[in-house]
This record gives C-alpha cells, sequence and structure tokens, in this order.
C-alpha cells in the first residue's frame, strides 16, 4: 500500500506531465467500488476542465481543476456552461487503496484488464486510473476544500504532535497508524520512525515523555522526507508515475530485516505483530 512518500512521488511526477493539459472527456467503468462520488458527477465535473495543479493531501492525490473557460474564454464547445460551481474551481480526488496506480499513456497503449477510469486529455494522451484490488477511490468536489481526515506530519509542530497521543492508551505504533491522527504514516515509515526515535513499538502512546515525542517528531519527519527525495520505497510492486521505482527500501534499517543484526547494535532484529500488522524493531536500541 503506498505511503506518504510513494503518493508525493507520484503526484509530483503526475504534476509535471499532466498539469496545463485539459480533460476533453472522461469514461468510467462498470465496477462501482472505487466510484465514492456517483459516475455521472465525476464525468461531470472533469470534463471540459484545466489541470491547474497535481498534489499530494494526506495519502490523497488532488487534481485541482479550473473550467476551460478561464482560459481566455476559449471553449469550442460551451462546455463550461455544464460547470455551474461559482468560484469554478474543483477537485478530482483519487486515492490509490492497495494497488490503485495512475497511469499517463497514449490512447495506443493497451489499457490494462483492471481500468476503472480514463481521461482523455486535450494533448492526444489519455490518464488511466487502474486498479486490480479495487480498493482505490475517485471522488470529486466542487469547493477545493479537500484537506483530508488527519493532521499532517510534514508539517505539523512539536506542540501539535505531542498532543495528538496525549491520553492514548493504544501502543504508539497503533496511535502511528490511525490515519484520524496523522495521516500518511503507515506500517514502513511508522516502523523506521519509531527506530531512529529509540521507542519500543508497544509503548503505551499516553505515557511517552515529552522528550521521548520530540524525538519521535523529528524522525517521523526525517523519515518521510529521506524517502520523499529517494522516491518512495518499493516494495511489492510499487513504481511512481513513469514506471521508476523508489530507493527508500534501500534505506529501512528495520523494516523487513527480522533477525538480520541491527545496523547499529547487532542485535538481532525482532518481529511481533501488533494490530494485525507486521512490526519490526530492536530490542536493544529501542526501549
Ligand atoms: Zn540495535
Amino acid at each position: 500500500m503506498p505511503e506518504l512518500p510513494e503518493v508525493e512521488t507520484i503526484a509530483r511526477g503526475l504534476d509535471q506531465r499532466v498539469r496545463g493539459d485539459f480533460i476533453e472527456s472522461v469514461w468510467l467503468g462498470s465496477h462501482r467500488e472505487p466510484l465514492k462520488s456517483s459516475a455521472q458527477e465525476i464525468a461531470a465535473a472533469l470534463a471540459g476542465t484545466r489541470i491547474a495543479k497535481v498534489r499530494r493531501v494526506g495519502k490523497h492525490i488532488v487534481f485541482d481543476l479550473e473550467p476551460k473557460s478561464s482560459q481566455n474564454g476559449v471553449t469550442k464547445t460551451q462546455r463550461a456552461a455544464s460547470l455551474s460551481s461559482r468560484n469554478g474551481g474543483r477537485q478530482w480526488i483519487v486515492h490509490l487503496g492497495m494497488t490503485g496506480r495512475m497511469l499517463v499513456c497514449s490512447p495506443e497503449e493497451a489499457s490494462p484488464k483492471h481500468t476503472h477510469a480514463i481521461a482523455s486529455l486535450s494533448s492526444g494522451r489519455e490518464l488511466r486510473f487502474v486498479d486490480p484490488r479495487r480498493f482505490g477511490r475517485l471522488s470529486v468536489t466542487t469547493d477545493r476544500g479537500f484537506t483530508g481526515p488527519g493532521t499532517e506530519p510534514l508539517t505539523v509542530t512539536a506542540d501539535e504532535f505531542a498532543k495528538l497521543f496525549r491520553g492514548r492508551k493504544t501502543p504508539i505504533k497503533a496511535a502511528l497508524l490511525n490515519q484520524k491522527l496523522l495521516h500518511g504514516v503507515g506500517n514502513i515509515y511508522a516502523d523506521e520512525s519509531l527506530f531512529r526515535a529509540g521507542i519500543r513499538p508497544r509503548r503505551q502512546a499516553g505515557r511517552l515523555s515529552r522528550a521521548e515525542l520530540d524525538r519521535l517528531h523529528a524522525a517521523v519527519k526525517q523519515v518521510l522526507k529521506e524517502a520523499i527525495r529517494l522516491g518512495g520505497s518499493s516494495v511489492s510492486d510499487y513504481v511512481d508515475a513513469e514506471g521508476r521505482e523508489g530507493f527508500f527500501q534501500l534505506r529501512h534499517r528495520v523494516y523487513l530485516r527480522t533477525a538480520k543484526p541491527c545496523l547499529v547494535c547487532r542485535t538481532p532484529i525482532k518481529r511481533l505483530v501488533l494490530g494485525g500488522r507486521g512490526t519490526h524493531y530492536c530490542p536493544k536500541c529501542q526501549r
């Protein structure tokens, strides 16, 4: 499942490739699960808009759209008439789920079997949403106000961070994975952050000292930023918008390193299952 660094990498790649392009028409498949808004709503909101920007919000990819007519009024068919929203702004919101991918293709390329949406662009290319397991979600909003649930880990302050965990009786690892608290930290980055902060995953979140929380706050940011710089972690089949793998998996210090020597103290890395998720830690470095 892509986490924050992978979604950031994909959103940046898409922004480079399709920003400024126009969505001419939209095809949606017959499976209902991926559509959080109705197929009609999505098609109507997207068709005839210009992609002003693609960015990440939490673990969502957000396409900021503006009516074609706002570009010097050059519209062949006055599709803008159907764009009723007063401020003209709208967003296409994509959550990749477990296996979702956004591909920029030429129309001649065969559509993979699990293609659920195709946006035809005026540049002649297609933007395709492909998702074999169908946990991904597509929706649209008309108010540009999408912020997603939870707090953004790259900008959260130390005070805000500490407040998130106050009084929480769950293990800190589970609290880090709770998307209503911090948005975008998944299994890999929770394990790696806890290792760098020297905190055992099973510790009760509400009982961590302020010094420990400050260390964890710094570790989460450091790990996510380093992972973004390296294009994310390619475990299972993750690749970015251009089909490139990320390289942060080469920097993992505990994740999936069970029984291998700790890179700091040589103690074998341990694995336990916490909240149903495989959890990796060094019993000596983490207290
Ligand atoms: Zn160690």
